[in-house]
């Protein structure tokens, strides 16, 4: 069943597709600085001069008030210190001062002195104006423009406010400011902020492409190592970045890419060792299940003698069947190790139960030799018991004619001792490294018709690591053999 390979996974160089990053962040970049020029324009041009209008009024009002409070307050007003206090935020504010006294009595403006006064001439139509708002507005100041009369085509703005004091005649104080046409001003800024504009969106482009870039580039490649392990590449490494979220995706990639080539190789075990080792008995199923038909069907004896041979070989089958998914499992790291504290000791027991029945079947003897104290060890329970199921069975199988087989627990430093000892047929001194390998047999003598796999010393081998354990054999041909392993004992728990 061929599965369709997704579109993304061939397509993975980042061009400046409608959804990829790229253009997506490129977009986002040139809207920002179209909105950041646009503001800029509106202030700049269109606000302009309402902005400096409102300016101008506001520094109005403070001299205006600053002259208002002089006038009124003191009850003693030094007349020449008044000039100059006009003068002054006359020069500082490029403001030009009319005063009037309600009565008529007097009028100052603030270009009576020669050296400082300002150039804007007395708008006589100005002032009448101005009064007559202020009159109408029953004295809150107000504000106006016009356009002078000697000077056609400039603006004046105006500030009047009504003064009363206490101590002097009330007055009537005009504030004249000249106002800079803005044309020719916002003519050059819109050409300024057309400048501006370009080089902010070629900016954008470059900064946003920049960025886009070291952002997709690590996820292309990490697209692309992922379509190499979907192609069954488990090598493939995925390279984390700069930023964290792409690095636990590579992380969590990487973990799957070694997972993957775990049950990967499981796979391939399970498919080499079965096909390999399943064929030699179901042959001999087949072929006496075909005798049994031909030749051994009407002959009871020989038909039940070729029916224990089926049946033999379906049992060996399973065993075979286990052993293979066992060791695969553990091989390829599939089964992980549970460890816990365990009682070795009432573990081993347990195993010993099952064989019990045997020393009144087939006559062997038993001892178990144990330690009075509780041990545990760091284990994991169902394993470490099919170890020393596979030692027992060991020992049984391979007994010959003396079947006293021991099995005793024994202390060494801070390590418990397990071990079991037959005087079977032993094993001889060449074989002793190999008996560990995967469908290793001992090719000496004796080993007969011997049920076995060659598989239970290497799962055991196998689970024995795992637990860091140290074990071993010593044996000498037709004496007989001691298997033992040993495991640390845990401290009680104070
Ligand atoms: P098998 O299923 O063949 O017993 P094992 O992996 O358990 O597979 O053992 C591998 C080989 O080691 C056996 O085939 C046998 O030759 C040898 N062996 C294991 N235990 C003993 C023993 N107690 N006495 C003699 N030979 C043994």
């Amino acid at each position: 069943m061929a599965s369709e390979k997704p579109a993304g996974i061939t397509k993975v160089k980042s061009k400046l597709r409608s959804g990829s990053v790229r253009y997506k962040l490129t977009m986002y970049f040139i809207l920002f600085a179209m909105i950041f020029t646009v503001t800029l324009w509106l202030l700049q041009t269109v606000f302009l001069e309402n902005n400096y209008e409102s300016a101008m009024g506001d520094k109005m009002q403070l001299a205006v008030n600053l002259l208002s409070a002089s006038y009124a307050d003191l009850p003693e007003l030094d007349s020449e210190l008044f000039m100059q206090q006009m003068v002054n935020l006359s020069t500082e504010n490029d403001l030009y001062f009319y005063i009037e006294a309600r009565d008529g009595s007097f009028t100052i403006t603030s270009t009576d002195e020669a050296s400082t006064g300002r150039l804007y001439y007395y708008a006589k139509d100005g002032v009448d104006l101005a009064r007559e708002r202020l009159v109408a507005s029953e004295g809150k100041p107000v504000t106006l423009k016009l356009t002078t009369t000697d000077k056609a085509d400039s603006l004046t703005m105006v500030y009047a406010a009504k003064v009363e004091s206490r101590y002097r005649p009330s007055i009537h104080l005009f504030a004249f400011a000249p106002l800079t046409p803005m044309g020719p001003a916002v003519g050059i800024l819109a050409a300024q902020l057309l400048r501006v504009t370009v080089v902010s969106l070629l900016a954008a482009c470059g900064i946003a492409l920049y960025i886009s870039g070291r952002i997709a580039k690590p996820i292309t490649d990490i697209t692309r190592s992922a379509s190499r392990l979907a192609e069954g590449d488990y090598e493939v490494e995925f390279q984390g970045s700069a930023y964290d979220e792409i690095d636990e995706l590579a992380g969590t990639l990487n973990y799957t890419a070694r997972e993957l080539s775990k049950s990967e190789a499981l796979r391939r075990d399970l498919m080499a060792n079965v096909s390999h080792d399943l064929r030699t008995p179901l042959t001999m199923v087949k072929s006496y299940a075909e005798m049994i038909r031909d030749i051994s069907g009407d002959n009871p004896e020989k038909r039940d003698e070729h029916i224990n041979v089926i049946i033999r070989e379906a049992d060996r089958l399973s065993y075979l069947v286990n052993d293979i998914l066992a060791l695969s499992r553990l091989q390829a790291g599939v089964d992980v190790m549970r460890l816990e504290p365990v009682d070795i000791q009432q573990c081993a027991a347990g195993v010993i139960e099952t064989y019990q029945v045997l020393e009144e079947q087939d006559g062997f003897r038993f001892e178990f030799v144990t330690l009075p104290q509780t041990l545990m060890v760091n284990a994991d329970r169902h394993r470490i018991a099919q170890v020393i199921y596979n030692f027992l069975s060991n020992a049984v199988r391979y007994s010959e004619e003396s079947r006293d087989i021991k099995i005793e627990f024994e202390m060494e430093e801070s390590n418990i001792k397990f071990s079991v000892t037959d005087h079977g047929i032993g094993i001889a001194q060449e074989d002793l490294q190999s008996i560990w390998n995967r469908y290793e047999r001992a090719s000496s003598r004796g080993q007969r018709s011997r049920e076995g796999t060659g598989l239970g010393l290497s799962i055991s081998k196998e689970i024995l690591e795992r637990h860091g354990a140290k074990y071993g054999v010593k044996s000498s041909l037709g004496e007989g053999s001691v298997f033992w392993f040993s495991l640390p004992v845990l401290k009680e728990p104070a």
